[in-house]
This record gives structure tokens, C-alpha cells and sequence, in this order.
């Protein structure tokens, strides 16, 4: 006889997104199983990220607008984001998508949505680090977006201007101020804004681990298994796992850029798409050290302090998903990288890709299905997976066991899309 597992959740993928709606749906009482590929935790893009918790984020990003710019990215001579010509035609009526969605009324209505999240996102994550022990991996100290010109001094505190009226706050600092927080920046830097709410950790994959081990610690199973043998069975969903087949009332599907390979089977095409980013690992010459990561804001990577080195993560390469890696747009901020900050040898054989999935309002989908009972959504946090992870999981809980909702998830619906 085949075995049979029973659950009352079965949540699909176990990055950020849905260990942190498992540990909420365990805290409330249910029987969750959490399935991914190799039955670990934060295998793709949870793993290798900037580590942020944008806490100042009180804006998505979106498309640029002026036509200049827009010369600039398709002609691949803004290093901020990269182009693949060869996906383009592919991927083009997502782009144009993200286009509409990122006019300014648009943008604004992103803006408030994503607000109502981002405001709690160090608090979620505080409630989960502090019972995982894993407290020391997120870190105080903010982060810093800098600069090197006067037209980027503009930007940033343009920016920041925007940002103000929603409770950021920050410190504007010129060079000298800035050499005392990062003493090892070069000259090309010529000042910064220093973020100081956002909480940073130099490792995501273990802190992500962690939460993962105290979902298990506190009796959840996380097993190996293939999400696209989701299939609707009785009252509820079943799909085969490494264990055998496992039997849910409820199925929360939190596939990150894969979500689309179970959807699409069930009748939803949505327009998620996916903005690539890589990183790479060096030394630092001379024991150089960084505090925090800091934004070289011309050029649109950052380095940040990892357990591993100094990591440079790039900011988005436009192609298919399932395109093959290519090192271009870091071989491109590299050497930029190594005008601002003395790195010494790459620690990686191979840049790390990551795939951010976006929606073109760049708001994740959380929430019920709209034809399916018991299936639930809960994907596309962008650039902000880290940060929207855990408080996306209580919000999705509260709709899936009828209390009150924290915010209003109307912006968050799947409806929204047709
Ligand atoms: C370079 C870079 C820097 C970033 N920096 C930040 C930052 O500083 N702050 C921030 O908030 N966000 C950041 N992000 C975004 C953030 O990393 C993502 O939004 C987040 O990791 C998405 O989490 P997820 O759980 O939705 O997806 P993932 O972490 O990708 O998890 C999806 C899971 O689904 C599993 N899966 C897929 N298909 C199947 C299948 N068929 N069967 C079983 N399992 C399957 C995968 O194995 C994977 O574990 C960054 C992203 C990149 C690429």
C-alpha cells in the first residue's frame, strides 16, 4: 500500500515567503508540511540576496518614465539594470505591463500598498528571530545609499525628500561624515544617506534556515517534493513528495518566480515575471573592513558585509527565467565596484543568480484563489522578499483562519489581474 500523509496546510516552497507563512499557520494551531524541491530551506533567490529589511522602502521600484532613461537601459548604457536582447521579445509584454503599472498614479497606489506591509517588517522578523535563536543574524546599523556626483546627490535626497512624509528617517552626511561611519570607502565617494531603521543580516539563507528549524523544532515537516503534482483531490489537494503522497485540506502556493509552473495547469496566467540579479564574494585588500551595505547609487549595485566576504549584488538583468546565467552585468559593475571599495580576490567560482518574481505593480499576490477552495497565494515580492516575507505570512494567515486582518488586502488580491 502506497503511504498517505495528511496535513492541514500543505505550503509549496521554502524560501522566505513560505516559511514564514508556515511558522504563522503552526502558531495558530495547524499541521502544516512544507514541501520544496530538496526538502531544505532557501535553496534560490532566499539564499543569496543584498540581506536588507527595507524598512525604508516606501516606494516600489518602478519603470523609468523619462525617455532618456529608458534610451539609456535599452541600450544597455545604465549599469543599473541589463538587458538580454535575446529574451527581449519574449519578456516584452511583461515589460510593458510594468510600464503602465508604473505611472505615477499607479506608482502611488503601489506606494501606499506596499507601506502598509513594510512598516512592520522588523518587528515580524524580530518575532520569529528571537525564537530561533538566530537574533545575532539580524543586525542594527541601517545601510547607506551613496554617492559620487552632485546629479546623484540630487537623486538621493529626492528621494528622501519623498520619503520623509512616511516616517523615514535618516542622516545626510558629506564626505567626512561619511568616512567616519565607512572609512574604507575611496574617494569617489562623495557622500550618502544613511538609513538607520532598516535592519541588515549577513547571511539570509541561515536566517532563513533558522526560521525553517524552528518550524520544524515546533513539529512542522518540511519534506522533498515536485509542486507541479499539485492536484485538486476530494475536498482538498494532494501531490507526491519525497515521503509519499501527502493529502491537505489547504495548499498555500508560495513559489517565488516558480509560482506560474502550478498555476498555469489550474487556469491562471498572471503576469509574473522576473528581474534577475546576481552576486558574487570577495576579500577586502589591506583588511579593509564595511559596516553595513552601501549603495553606490550611479550604478546600482551593492556591497554588503557577509559572513563569506564582501558580496556585490547586482540590480536587475531583464531576461527569461529560465535563461542561462550569464556573467555580463557583474563582469560590468565590477570593476566600478573595485573604484569604490578596495576588493581584493573573488571568493566564488561562479556568479550566484537569483530571480526576483514581479508582478507589474510590483505588490505581491496575497490571498485566497479565486476559483479553487482552499488554495491560497501568497508570491511576487520582487525586490522585497526579505522584508515582506514574514509580515506577508500573517496576513495571509488571518485570511485563511477569518480574523482580522492587520491591513486591508484588497491591493494584495489576485482579482486585480482579471
Ligand atoms: C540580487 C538580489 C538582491 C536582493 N536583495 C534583497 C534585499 O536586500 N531585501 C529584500 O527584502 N529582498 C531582496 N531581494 C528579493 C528577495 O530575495 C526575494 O523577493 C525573495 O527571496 C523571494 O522569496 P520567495 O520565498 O518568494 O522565493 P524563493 O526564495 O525563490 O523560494 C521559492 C522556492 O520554491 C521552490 N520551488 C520552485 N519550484 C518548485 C517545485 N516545482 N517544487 C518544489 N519546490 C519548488 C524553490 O526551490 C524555492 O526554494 C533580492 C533579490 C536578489 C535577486
Amino acid at each position: 500500500m502506497p503511504v498517505v500523509r495528511k496535513a492541514d496546510v500543505a505550503v509549496l516552497g521554502a524560501g522566505i515567503v513560505g516559511v514564514s507563512a508556515a511558522l504563522h499557520l503552526q502558531a495558530r494551531g495547524r499541521d502544516v508540511v512544507v514541501i520544496d524541491r530538496l526538502g531544505r530551506a532557501a535553496t534560490e533567490t532566499s539564499f543569496g540576496n543584498t540581506g536588507i529589511v527595507q524598512a525604508e522602502a516606501m516606494f516600489p521600484y518602478m519603470f523609468p518614465r523619462k525617455f532618456g532613461e529608458i534610451a539609456r537601459a535599452a541600450l544597455n548604457r545604465d549599469p543599473r539594470a541589463h538587458m538580454r536582447y535575446g529574451s527581449m521579445l519574449a519578456i516584452s509584454p511583461w515589460v510593458w505591463r510594468y510600464f503602465l503599472a508604473s505611472a505615477p498614479p499607479a506608482r502611488s497606489a503601489s506606494g501606499a500598498a506596499l507601506r502598509a506591509l513594510v512598516t512592520r517588517s522588523i518587528a515580524e522578523h524580530e518575532a520569529f528571530a528571537a525564537p530561533a535563536g538566530s537574533g545575532a543574524l539580524l543586525r542594527k546599523g541601517g545601510w547607506i545609499k551613496a554617492y559620487r556626483t552632485e546629479r546623484g546627490r540630487q537623486t538621493i535626497l529626492a528621494d528622501y525628500e519623498e520619503m520623509k512624509p512616511h516616517g523615514v528617517t535618516a542622516e545626510t552626511l558629506d564626505r567626512a561624515q561619511l568616512a567616519a561611519l565607512e572609512p574604507h570607502l575611496s574617494q569617489v565617494v562623495a557622500g550618502g544617506v544613511h538609513f538607520t531603521a532598516p535592519s541588515t543580516t549577513p547571511d539570509h539563507g541561515a536566517l532563513v534556515e533558522s526560521y525553517a528549524s524552528l518550524f520544524v523544532a515546533r513539529g512542522g515537516r518540511l519534506v522533498a517534493g515536485d509542486a507541479r503534482s499539485l492536484e485538486a483531490s476530494g475536498a482538498g489537494w494532494a501531490l507526491t513528495t519525497g515521503e509519499g503522497r501527502l493529502e491537505a485540506r489547504e495548499a498555500v502556493i508560495a513559489l517565488g518566480a516558480w509560482s506560474s509552473d502550478v498555476l498555469a495547469p489550474l487556469g491562471y496566467r498572471f503576469p509574473l515575471g522576473v528581474k534577475r540579479g546576481y552576486h558574487m564574494h570577495y576579500g577586502a585588500a589591506g583588511n579593509a573592513i564595511l559596516n553595513r551595505p552601501v549603495l553606490d547609487a550611479e550604478f546600482g549595485y551593492v556591497l554588503a558585509p557577509m559572513t563569506r566576504g564582501v558580496r556585490l549584488t547586482t540590480g536587475a538583468e531583464f531576461a527569461r527565467r529560465d535563461d542561462p546565467p550569464s556573467s555580463a552585468h557583474l563582469d560590468r559593475l565590477e570593476p566600478l565596484a573595485r573604484q569604490f571599495f578596495p576588493l581584493a580576490e573573488r571568493r566564488d567560482a561562479q556568479p550566484w543568480l537569483g530571480r526576483r518574481p514581479c508582478l507589474p505593480d510590483m505588490l505581491p499576490m496575497i490571498g485566497p484563489a479565486p476559483r479553487h477552495k482552499g488554495l491560497w497565494f501568497d508570491f511576487g515580492h520582487q525586490h522585497l522578499g526579505l522584508t515582506l516575507g514574514p509580515v506577508s505570512g500573517r496576513l495571509l494567515v488571518q485570511m485563511m483562519t477569518g480574523e482580522a486582518p492587520l491591513v486591508d488586502p484588497a491591493p494584495y488580491r489576485a482579482e486585480r489581474f482579471g
